[in-house]
């Protein structure tokens, strides 16, 4: 009896104790973080929608932080969960400043990404060529696959031209000969361009770069992912959140700068773009910042409407200064329509750089031809996924490896 008795009373205890501990488990994760708090006052807000590398991250950090406080190592695998749940919100939490990949491992990434969609391109290419008979019907199918792929109709004209002059000098081609030589092709239909992002500004003030497409096409997720590109390469970067028009936009390119440590300017919902982006130069003016990027609306409603709205921003910008980059943002997914919406914008503002986003979603790669020929203004940087940091600049020679093989 006694025995027993002693048995009940040792699982009361065993319980009691058991959720005491679980309970302080959650108190203590509420406590201030180790980090010492921002000294960042205009950056309180936490992500609307976190990006897919932000889920990873956050669980990250929570449960290890715990471990430490607890010290009861079984007790923390099912409070993981909640510590997912719990917003960011109750606490004014300085961000953990993360330290983006440096851009020259990109290039690897890319090349993966390009490879696994773009076989119908590149290979479809090679195959083709490599017929033992090129006749009409071949040259036809090798223009088919061209156009397919959005090369653009004067492009794939001159490449087939310079292909078959080229085939019928080699005589009996070989496969590594016929690589080489498509290769040569494409890097040159690709063109000679500056592809450098002009961050810099010729006076003793930041370089300001204006971002500009039609919302949709990645605008705000570019701006953030080419703040973590400066800030690899280390320089300080000001954000200026002038896409007003939709709503979330200012609170997720707020979350991108926190991530890298950058500060970013903005406005109330609705608000007036230019002087948001005109405080946002001021201000990286003032913290003696090395770039600032400015984030527009791209509302194609009318042409008008967008001249009025963006030549505003870029007039009020430029009571600091001149502007040193307009990166026009394209999805690359888009093909034709892609095109259109650079017609519209390069009338609008002096577009110096493209970024094509999504070319990791796409086939048709040939569109960087296309764009390129159309505005006559390089490609600079591709995107090739969500996550933070899959903005690579924009290398020809790795372009064409990864649509060939090599
Ligand atoms: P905005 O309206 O133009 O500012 O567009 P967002 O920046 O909000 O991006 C729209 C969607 O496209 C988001 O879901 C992004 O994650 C996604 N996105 C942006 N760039 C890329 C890319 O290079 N590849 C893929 N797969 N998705 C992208």
């Amino acid at each position: 009896m006694e025995l027993i008795l002693a048995v009940v009373i040792a699982l009361v205890v065993a319980v009691a104790v058991t959720s005491g501990l679980v309970i302080s488990g959650r108190k203590k994760k509420q406590l201030p973080p180790a980090e010492p708090p921002s000294t960042t006052p205009t950056i309180t807000a936490p992500p609307a929608e976190p990006h897919v590398g932000e889920e990873a991250e956050t669980p990250r950090e929570e449960p290890r932080r715990t471990v430490e406080e607890v010290e009861l190592p079984t007790a923390e695998a099912p409070e993981a969960p909640a510590a997912v749940e719990e917003p960011l919100v109750e606490e004014p939490v300085a961000p953990e400043i993360e330290v983006p990949e440096p851009t020259a491992g990109r290039l690897v990434r890319l090349r993966a990404r390009l490879a696994r969609s773009q076989n119908s391109l590149g290979k479809g290419l090679l195959t083709l060529l490599s017929r033992e008979h090129l006749d009409e019907d071949t040259w036809e199918e090798i223009e088919e696959t061209l156009l397919t792929a959005d090369v653009g109709v004067a492009p794939t004209q001159e490449l087939v031209d310079r292909l078959r002059e080229r085939v019928k000098v080699l005589g009996t081609r070989t496969p590594d000969e016929l690589r080489g030589l498509l290769r040569e092709e494409l890097v040159a239909l690709l063109g000679d361009f500056d592809r450098s992002v002009k961050t810099e500004s010729p006076e003793d003030t930041p370089g300001v770069v204006m971002v500009v497409g039609v919302n949709g096409t990645g605008k705000t997720t570019t701006t953030g992912k080419l703040a973590r590109v400066l800030v690899a390469d280390g320089k300080s970067v000001v954000l200026g959140a002038a896409d007003t028009f939709r709503a979330a936009a200012a609170d997720q390119l707020q979350t991108w700068g926190e991530r890298v440590g950058a500060r970013t300017v903005r406005g109330p919902e609705g608000g007036d773009p230019a002087s948001i982006a005109f405080d946002a130069v001021k201000e990286g003016i003032a913290e003696n910042a090395d770039v600032v990027l400015i984030d527009t609306a791209g509302r194609l409603h009318t042409k008008t409407g967008l001249m009025d709205e963006l030549g505003k921003v870029k007039r009020v910008v430029e009571k600091h200064g001149p502007l040193d980059e307009i990166l026009l943002v394209l999805d690359a997914t888009t093909g034709q329509n892609g095109l259109i919406q650079a017609r519209v914008f390069a009338e609008v503002v002096d577009i110096t750089g493209i970024v094509l986003t999504k070319l990791d979603g796409t086939a048709k790669g040939g569109i960087v031809v296309a764009v390129q020929r159309e505005l006559g203004v390089p490609v600079k940087l591709v995107g090739l996924g969500e996550g933070p940091d899959d903005l690579a600049p924009f290398e020809p020679g790795a372009f064409v490896d990864a649509l060939i093989g090599d």
